[in-house]
This record gives structure tokens, C-alpha cells and sequence, in this order.
């Protein structure tokens, strides 16, 4: 099952309901990519994205 959603607008990576930009994103949309690891959203979009700033504050 995915965890990470990409909003391909912004280029920001979230945790699927990690904040509000990110909630029940339950498919792929023209607007979110979904991934089921962090590292398969990275190595396909290499630099080309950044992490959503609530979703990662843990790290
Ligand atoms: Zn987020």
C-alpha cells in the first residue's frame, strides 16, 4: 500500500495523511503521484522534489 504522495505541482513529497495537504489521498490523481517507499519518489524524481516540511518533521 503507498505511503508517500507526490503533489506534482508543488514537486513536494508528503506522508499520506501527514498533514492537510495530504489527507486521504487514497488513489493517483492528475495532482498526486503515489509511491510505496520514500526512496522509489526519490530515485525517480532525483533532485526534483522537495519534503513537505510537517510530514518529515521528525527526522
Ligand atoms: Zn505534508
Amino acid at each position: 500500500m503507498e505511503k508517500y504522495a507526490l503533489n506534482k505541482n508543488t514537486k513536494t513529497l508528503h506522508l499520506i495523511d501527514g498533514c492537510c495537504h495530504s489527507k486521504n489521498i487514497k488513489k493517483p490523481s492528475i495532482t498526486f503521484e503515489l509511491f510505496k517507499t520514500e526512496d522509489d519518489a526519490i530515485s525517480k524524481h532525483q533532485n526534483y522534489i522537495k519534503h513537505c516540511k510537517i510530514c518529515f518533521k521528525n527526522r
